[in-house]
C-alpha cells in the first residue's frame, strides 16, 4: 500500500468527528504529484503514481489503514460566530509518519458531501485546487510554515459554481488540521471534558515540551501566541495577504492553512485587500497582525475551563499570554524587515528607515517585491536607476536611498547584500500568474500551471530563463480581486 497510515485522531471520542468515505468522481486524471514531497513523507512513489493512486488521491478507493472522517469545529467567520461548520468538503483519510519523525495528515479536499457540508456539494472546482496547489508549495519553497500540496487531481466532473466549471480533488497534507475553531467547538458546547482531550491531544502531538511545564495549557496557550505573531510577520515579509483570516483558518501548529481567496501584494498599499467578499477590509495586508491578536483572544477564551480552577486566575493568565502577543509580533516584524533592507539586530533609527521606505512605496506606487529586490541589485552595482524606475517619480526615493547608504557604511558591505538575498524573493506566485494558469488549467492546458510551480520551487535564486516571472503584472494583467470558489 501506498501509505503507511497510523492513526490517531481517528481514536478521539465520537463529537470530534464524523466518518464517511469519500465519494468517487467519473474520470480522475492526475494532474501534478508532489513526489519530493511523498518521499519526505516515506510514501511510496511509484504506487502513489500508478492508477491506484490515483483512484485514492480522487477519492475513488479508500486505501488500506485508512479510517476516513470529517472533522468538527465551529470559527468566527468575518467577526460572527458559526456553531456549526466541520470539514464540509474535506476528509481525513489518515495520519502518516514522515522521515523527519513528524506526523502528518493526509486530507482529501473536494471529494464528496460530509455531515458538515449544510447546503454545500461537498466539491472543489479545479481553478481552487491549482491555486493551493501553486500558492502553499510556493509559501513552503519561501520558508514559511505551511500545510502542503502532496497532489491535484481533476475528477471529469462539472461543478455548479459561477456557471459549471471543471471540479478535482486536492490533497493537502498538514501537520495537523486542528484549528483555533476545532477548539471553539467544544467551549460553545461546555463540554470541558473533550477540551482537555483536545488540549492534551495537541500538545501530545505539536507541543510535547508543555508537558513538563507547570501549566501545560498555560505553556500550549503561549506557544501558539508566539507562532502565530512569528508566522502572520513571516507573511507580511513576502507582501503575502492571507484573505480569510477566520478562526477556523487558524491552525494551532502554526502552520499557514486555507488559499482560498490568498494574494500577493504586487504595488505597496497596507490597505490592501483582494477578497471579493472582505467589504470592511478586515483581512486588509496591514491588518493581519491585529487580526491575529483577535483570533488568539478567541482561542484563549476556550482554554479558560483548563487554565486554572479558579475563574479569576484563569483570566489573570490568559490575559497575561495575550498581552505579550503585540510586542512578540512587532518584533518579529521589525527583524523581517529590516533585514529586507540589509540590517541585522536593528535599532529604532533602522525601524524608522523601514516605515519611511514604506511610506515612499505607498506614495510612489511602487511594487513591494521588486523594490527590494532591485535595493540589493542597487546595493551590488552602485547604480540606483531600476530601483528609482519604480516610483512615480524619483524625489519619493532619492533621499531615503542617499541616508541608507550612509546607515550601511557602518555595517561590514558583503554581510548586508547577503542578508537581503535571502530575505527577498525574486519569485513570488503573482497574482497574474496564478489566474494565467488556472485559467489554462480550465481549459485542459497545465503547462502553465506546471511551469509556475517549477519557478517557484527556488524563490530567492535568478533563473534567467524565468526572469519574466519577476515582473509585476502590466496594467491590463492586473488582478483586482479574488473568489473562494467554494
Ligand atoms: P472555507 O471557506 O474553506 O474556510 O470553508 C468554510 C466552511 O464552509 C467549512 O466548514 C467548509 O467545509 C464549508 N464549505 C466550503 N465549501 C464547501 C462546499 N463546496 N461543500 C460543502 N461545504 C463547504
Ligand atoms: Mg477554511
Amino acid at each position: 500500500m501506498p501509505f503507511c497510515f497510523d492513526n490517531t485522531y481517528a481514536g478521539l471520542p465520537d463529537t470530534f468527528l464524523e466518518r464517511i468515505a469519500p465519494t468517487p468522481v467519473s474520470r480522475p486524471e492526475m494532474i501534478r504529484l508532489n513526489d519530493r514531497l511523498a518521499t519526505e513523507l516515506g510514501i511510496d512513489v511509484a504506487r502513489l503514481g500508478s492508477l491506484e493512486g490515483l483512484s485514492i488521491l480522487s477519492g475513488n478507493q479508500c486505501p488500506d489503514g485508512s479510517d476516513p472522517l470529517a472533522m468538527a469545529y465551529s470559527g468566527h467567520q468575518f467577526g460572527g460566530f458559526s456553531p456549526q461548520l466541520g470539514d464540509g468538503r474535506a476528509i481525513l483519510l489518515g495520519e502518516v509518519i514522515g522521515n523527519d519523525g513528524v506526523r502528518r495528515d493526509i486530507q482529501l479536499k473536494g471529494s464528496g458531501p460530509t455531515p458538515f457540508s449544510r447546503r454545500g456539494d461537498g466539491r472543489s472546482a479545479l481553478g481552487p485546487v491549482l491555486r493551493e496547489y501553486i500558492v502553499s508549495e510556493a509559501m513552503a519553497a519561501l520558508g514559511v510554515p505551511t500545510t502542503r500540496a502532496l497532489a491535484a487531481v481533476s475528477s471529469g466532473d462539472r461543478v455548479v459554481r459561477e456557471g459549471m466549471v471543471p471540479g478535482g480533488v486536492f490533497t493537502r497534507v498538514a501537520q495537523s488540521h486542528i484549528r483555533v475553531g476545532t477548539f471553539q467547538w467544544f467551549a460553545v458546547r461546555q463540554d470541558e471534558d473533550n477540551l482537555r482531550v483536545l488540549a492534551d491531544y495537541v500538545i501530545a502531538r505539536h507541543y510535547p515540551n508543555a508537558q513538563q511545564e507547570k501549566n501545560p495549557y498555560r505553556a500550549l496557550l503561549d506557544e501558539v501566541i508566539q507562532r502565530q505573531a512569528e508566522l502572520i510577520a513571516h507573511w507580511m515579509q513576502l507582501g503575502f495577504i492571507h484573505g480569510v483570516m477566520n478562526t477556523d483558518n487558524m491552525t494551532v501548529s502554526g502552520e499557514t492553512i486555507d488559499y482560498g481567496p490568498c494574494a500577493f501584494l504586487d504595488v505597496y498599499d497596507p490597505t490592501k485587500r483582494f477578497s471579493s467578499i472582505d467589504h470592511q477590509g478586515r483581512y486588509a495586508f496591514g491588518n493581519q497582525g491585529r487580526i491575529g491578536h483577535w483570533n488568539l483572544i478567541r482561542f484563549a477564551e476556550t482554554l479558560l475551563p483548563l487554565l486554572d480552577a479558579d475563574k479569576k486566575n484563569s483570566i489573570a493568565e490568559a490575559e497575561a499570554a495575550l498581552d505579550a502577543y503585540p510586542d512578540l509580533h512587532r518584533s518579529a516584524l521589525q527583524t523581517r524587515f529590516t533585514a529586507k533592507i540589509g540590517l541585522e539586530g536593528a535599532d529604532a533609527d533602522d525601524w524608522d528607515m523601514v516605515e519611511i521606505l514604506l511610506k515612499a512605496m505607498a506614495e510612489g506606487q511602487a511594487d513591494f517585491t521588486l523594490v527590494y529586490r532591485h535595493l540589493s541589485d542597487a546595493l551590488e552595482s552602485g547604480n540606483d536607476d531600476a530601483v528609482t524606475r519604480l516610483f512615480n517619480q524619483p524625489e519619493q526615493i532619492v533621499a531615503w536611498l542617499t541616508n541608507w547608504r550612509t546607515r550601511l557604511h557602518d555595517v561590514d558591505r558583503g554581510h548586508p547584500l547577503a542578508l537581503m538575498r535571502r530575505t527577498n524573493p525574486v519569485f513570488i506566485p503573482r497574482n497574474h500568474r496564478v489566474e494565467e494558469a488556472i485559467k489554462a488549467g480550465n481549459d485542459g492546458d497545465f503547462e502553465p500551471f506546471h511551469r509556475l510551480n517549477e519557478v517557484l520551487q527556488n524563490p530567492f535564486t535568478e533563473q534567467t530563463k524565468f526572469s519574466e516571472y519577476e515582473a509585476a503584472p502590466a496594467p491590463d494583467e492586473v488582478v483586482l480581486a479574488t473568489f473562494c470558489g467554494t
